[in-house]
């Protein structure tokens, strides 16, 4: 049955179906079945957008009237929270979203992080006055503005396709330039939906366009390569990502990307409730298909048989609370496709030949439905330096790696390729904060506190990215600076 409303492309301000009427299948992850139909874009679609967008930048007031932005954008707030039950139905069937998991990051988060972005906006500077300055025997005034930067080519995932849709969208829109957003070939519609709802918003034509496609590649490279297009923003995976600021160099376009991680989660010996710490340290929210998710536990090696012991009580009490479609406390459903099941699986295999011990599950679930569902996974007694602690899985799999000292677990936590999030957990505050303070990741909780929210930055060291999402800084990333100096 086709739950999901089908899925068309904006572009230009109208609603159409691709060149040739082409659509494809959505499929759901959580029963494997043909759940909605979305519009499959050819090049010359893309190409439609793209010159929209740059009609809809050089020569419309769109990037300097920034009130009516403000006030445009507040609409669009207001009718994306106005269509959350139908946000949350995508969500669903579309991402394979679990209920409870809908009303936090997918859907909930993503709509407070459009009101947090919009709460920050007041605080971006448009304009500095750098007073007047004697160089070379004369006066002038100098002024710095920041100006929009021009067309901004948005690339998203589909683990939190929502989420991910409105930092890109809002913090671009915002700032002034004008967008083509391509959402992941398996979520369509969360970016479909995004093209219909800014129109009703009264978004102008051409500011947002929208170009869904079954291919992974052509859309996304289109944009990539495309000289009328200035920025790319990016969220995927590492790999992608380098190709992407390979392909786009020719042009020297400004690049940002939101990349992939295996963030640390430190658990000192003295955290507070060091049991129900380390049991809520299991790797299940979203089936572990997060990029800041910490997949890889740190636990002192003076609790480390008492910390193993937990983590398998943990999962033990979890095997029922998972995997129900219609249960609202549940958030943890299936993986988003056969695909990315068969690759979790890869990584289950590798860690036993790697010789991690298997304390829980790992084993495919088909008697949950014909979706695609992996018990929640736990390896223990893992080093660092293999592989399942070192690449990034994007399943519902822990990694356990006990540590000697402080020293030890800094060492471990950055000894990684990426550094997108972290967690320390200690009762001694200080301590904690030492230790945060040397995690080269962008994202660091202490004690359970949230670092990941719509109105602070939000981003990668090393390989898990360039640039920064969210907050000020977020929107920042779409401007240009110009100074003028003008003689006195
Ligand atoms: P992916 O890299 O396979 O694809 C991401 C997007 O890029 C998709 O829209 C895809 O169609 C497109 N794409 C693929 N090849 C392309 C190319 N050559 N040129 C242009 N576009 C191309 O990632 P995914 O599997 O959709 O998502 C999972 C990854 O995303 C994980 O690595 C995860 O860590 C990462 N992620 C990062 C963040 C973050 O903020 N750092 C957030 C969510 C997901």
């Amino acid at each position: 049955m086709l739950m999901l409303p089908e899925s068309s492309l904006c572009i230009d301000g109208v609603i159409r179906p691709a060149t040739g009427n082409k659509t494809y299948d959505i499929i759901c992850p959580w029963t494997g079945d043909v759940v909605g139909r979305a519009a499959d874009a050819s090049v010359e679609d893309v190409q439609a957008a793209i010159a929209s967008a740059r009609r809809a930048f050089d020569h419309t007031d769109w990037s300097t009237q920034h009130e009516m932005r403000f006030k445009l954008m507040t609409k669009y707030r207001d009718v994306l929270v106005a269509n959350r039950d139908t946000l949350v139905l995508i969500a669903r069937h579309e991402a394979g979203s679990a209920l409870g998991a809908a009303f936090r990051a997918h859907v909930d988060g993503a709509l407070s992080g459009m009101t947090a972005l919009l709460e920050v906006f007041p605080s971006v500077k448009w304009e500095e006055d750098r007073g007047r300055k004697n160089e070379y025997g004369f006066d002038t005034e100098r002024l710095v503005l920041h100006e929009a930067i021009g067309v901004a080519g948005a690339i998203t995932p589909w683990n939190v396709p929502l989420y991910v849709n409105v930092g890109k969208v809002g913090s671009a829109l915002l700032a002034g330039c004008t967008v083509i957003l391509k959402p992941a070939p398996t979520t369509p519609a969360m970016g479909a939906i995004m093209g219909e709802l800014a129109l009703e918003a009264g978004i102008p034509p051409g500011v947002l366009n929208v170009v869904t496609s079954s291919d992974p590649v052509i859309v996304g490279e289109t944009l990539v390569t495309d000289p009328r297009v200035d920025l790319i923003t990016f969220t995927g995976s590492t790999a992608v990502g380098k190709r992407i600021m390979e392909k786009g160099a020719p042009t020297l376009k400004r690049i940002f990307l939101e990349l992939g991680g295996k963030s640390a989660n430190i658990i000192l010996e003295d955290a507070p409730d060091f049991a129900q710490t380390v049991a809520r340290s299991i790797v299940v929210f979203h089936a572990g298909q997060g990029c800041a998710t910490p997949t890889r536990l740190l636990v002192p090696r003076s609790r480390y048989a008492e910390a193993v012991k937990v983590l398998e009580m943990a999962y033990a009490g979890f095997a029922d609370k998972w995997g129900n479609f219609d249960d609202p406390t549940h958030v943890m459903g299936p993986v988003i496709s056969k695909r990315q099941l068969d690759r979790v699986m890869s990584y289950v295999e590798l860690g036993k030949k790697e010789g991690a011990r298997l304390l829980a599950g790992g084993k495919v679930r088909t008697d949950l439905g014909g979706g695609f569902f992996i018990e929640p996974t736990c390896f223990v007694d893992v080093r660092n330096d293999m592989r399942i602690a070192q690449e990034e899985i994007f399943g519902p799999v822990l990694v356990v790696i006990p540590f000697e000292d402080d020293e030890d677990a800094i060492r471990i936590a950055n000894d990684s390729d990426y550094g997108l999030g972290g967690v320390v957990m200690s009762a001694d505050r200080s301590r904690a904060m030492r230790i945060a303070r040397r995690m080269r990741a962008g994202a660091i909780s202490v004690n359970g506190g949230m670092s990941i929210t719509g109105d602070l930055p939000f981003g990668g060291y090393k390989h898990s990215g360039v640039g920064r999402e969210w907050g000020r800084e977020g929107i920042e990333e779409y401007l240009e600076t110009k100074a003028i100096g003008v003689r006195a």
